[in-house]
């Protein structure tokens, strides 16, 4: 896979999220492998139909009398399956053509729920990535969430980064049940956006998929999103990387483990941009073309 001398042999990407909505995190680096004409398969493990109901949560939130039965007796069946179109909606915007939906129990939780790690397994198998990008396993001692929700452990997104650690192990060992080949995924990514800037071991600059990021984040109303929204959300989310990693705006990886090169690696965009000058860097922060 990768860098073979000159000629670049195509990669495959693996992306397993949480809920639809996180895959926009890393949606952009997507749309730029999809145009470098790698295959990238996207995998939520849970449909999403008991979060970000905004709706529903504010009119639960209502005396009882004041509640609108229109909100309160739409059917789950029917918010998942708008869910799920706004899903693949998002997803087809980068380019990616391989959806799968999971239906994992909300909240997930690894040990109510086991089996999930050998069926994440066996998609890793089915699919043979070169690279898995998922959620971050790492709660970092703040167990003050946004809302007042607990943090870490207890945490769809953590718990779904550990049930495709299960299904790393599943595809790895050898199985003497189903004699399948095992698989090594070459490099393991979680995404920059639940990590402290100085965690982060590299960005993709993902500025030519601006108005993508902005359109996906805008496609989940059933999350409330509006326009308005998504475009404050991108600015300072895809901006705010942006602007830490020298470039409008980015997406950044953590990876899971080191990494070894043949000799010292140095991107050609950190060449341009150390050689670039200040007036210039300027311009392209701006948004101009240099
Ligand atoms: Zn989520």
């Amino acid at each position: 896979m990768g860098y073979m001398g000159n000629k670049r042999e195509k990669l495959k990407i693996l992306v397993i999220v949480a809920h639809p909505h996180d895959f926009t995190h890393c949606s952009g680096t997507c749309g730029v492998h999809t145009r470098l004409g790698d295959e990238v398969t996207v995998v939520t493990l849970m449909s999403g139909a008991q979060m970000h109901n905004e709706k529903y949560h504010d009119e639960l939130m209502k005396p009882e009398k004041d509640r609108d039965p229109a909100i309160i007796n739409f059917p789950v069946k029917e918010y998942e399956k708008k869910k799920e179109q706004e899903f693949k909606d998002a997803v087809a915007l980068f380019g990616v053509t391989d959806i799968r939906i999971l239906h994992a129990p909300e909240p997930y939780r690894l040990y109510k729920s086991p089996e999930y790690g050998e069926v994440l397994g066996k998609i890793i198998l089915d699919v043979r990535p070169d690279i898995l990008i998922t959620q971050s396993p790492y709660y970092d001692g703040n167990l003050r969430g946004r809302n007042g929700m607990a943090n870490g452990m207890m945490d769809d997104h953590s718990q779904t980064s550990f049930a495709v650690h299960e299904g790393l192990r599943y595809a790895a060992i050898s199985n003497y049940e189903t004699k399948a080949a095992p698989h090594n995924v070459v490099l393991v990514l979680y995404m920059g956006i639940y990590f402290n800037r100085d965690q982060v071991d590299f960005y993709i600059d993902v500025t030519d998929w601006l108005e993508q990021r902005v359109k996906s984040e805008a496609a989940f109303t059933t999350q409330g999103h509006t326009y308005e929204f998504a475009k404050r959300r991108i600015e300072t989310t895809v901006g705010g990387q942006g602007y830490w990693s020298n470039t409008p705006y980015s997406e950044g990886f953590v990876r899971s483990n080191y990494e070894v090169f043949d000799s010292i690696p140095i991107s050609e965009t950190s060449i341009k941009r150390a050689r670039e000058g200040s007036s210039k860097m300027i311009q392209r922060i701006e948004g101009k073309k240099t």
